[in-house]
């Protein structure tokens, strides 16, 4: 099942007609640039030992975009977010969605693996931020949904708890956002699987009713 509100957008844009070619190859343009300088970023020190950057995958005309920690080893030695074990994992809850991986944006707070998968400190959140910040202003998608207490924190700009945090709407610049499990910690911790199915389903009702009016926002 592929999701009423995906529809209704393409269905928009596909009116819209000649607008939507160029705008897609403009905003693929200048995020294949913005990989290039992140590529060659030396901003903090986590340069000093990556093998390589991990900047993003899947669509970047997508409507869902979700945003996890850094990458762990397995990223950074493929340059792609989200393809280790936790991935995978990732990948399944896309599909129960009624998604395909093809269908969302998936990338990071920061682009550089930290050494022995230490959380990212604020320096280098910092530091990395507004790579992220040009690569929302360019997917512009409609819902955002973080991984995990890291990403949250460092997108909504709090320090709450992940329990405070998850399951509920909240908003960065306007856009929806709903914070739930990481999958890696879903994988110690399966009893957590059901919580968070319960938040992935609020964001399919989104998907297919649109996001949440921005006054409903956190
Ligand atoms: S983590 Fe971000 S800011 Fe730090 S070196 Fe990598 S790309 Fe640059």
């Amino acid at each position: 099942m592929r999701q009423a509100w995906l529809r209704k957008r393409l269905e928009l844009e596909k009116m819209m007609g000649a607008d939507v070619l160029p705008r897609a190859q403009g905003v693929e343009a200048e995020l294949g640039t913005l990989e290039e300088e992140v590529r060659r970023c030396q901003r903090c020190r986590l340069y000093e030992r990556r093998t390589q950057t991990v900047f993003a995958r899947g669509n970047p005309r997508a409507a869902l975009m979700f945003i996890g920690e850094a990458p762990g080893q397995e990223e950074d030695r493929q340059g792609l977010p989200f393809v280790g074990p936790a991935g995978k994992l990732l990948d399944k809850m896309i599909f129960a969605m009624g998604l395909r991986p093809d269908d969302v944006y998936i990338g990071n707070i920061i682009k550089s693996r930290p050494p022995e998968n230490r959380e990212p400190r604020p320096d280098e959140i910092a530091a990395c931020f507004p790579f992220l910040e040009r690569q929302i202003e360019l997917v512009r998608p409609h819902i955002i949904c973080t991984l995990g207490r890291p990403a949250a924190n460092a997108l909504l700009g709090t320090s709450l708890s992940m329990g405070d945090l998850r399951g509920k709407w909240h908003s960065y610049r306007g856009i929806a956002v709903l914070p739930t499990y990481h999958p890696a910690y879903l994988l110690r911790s399966p009893g957590q699987k059901k919580q968070a199915w319960e938040d992935l389903k609020k964001v399919i009702f989104a998907l297919a009713e649109g996001p949440p009016e921005p006054a409903a926002l956190l």
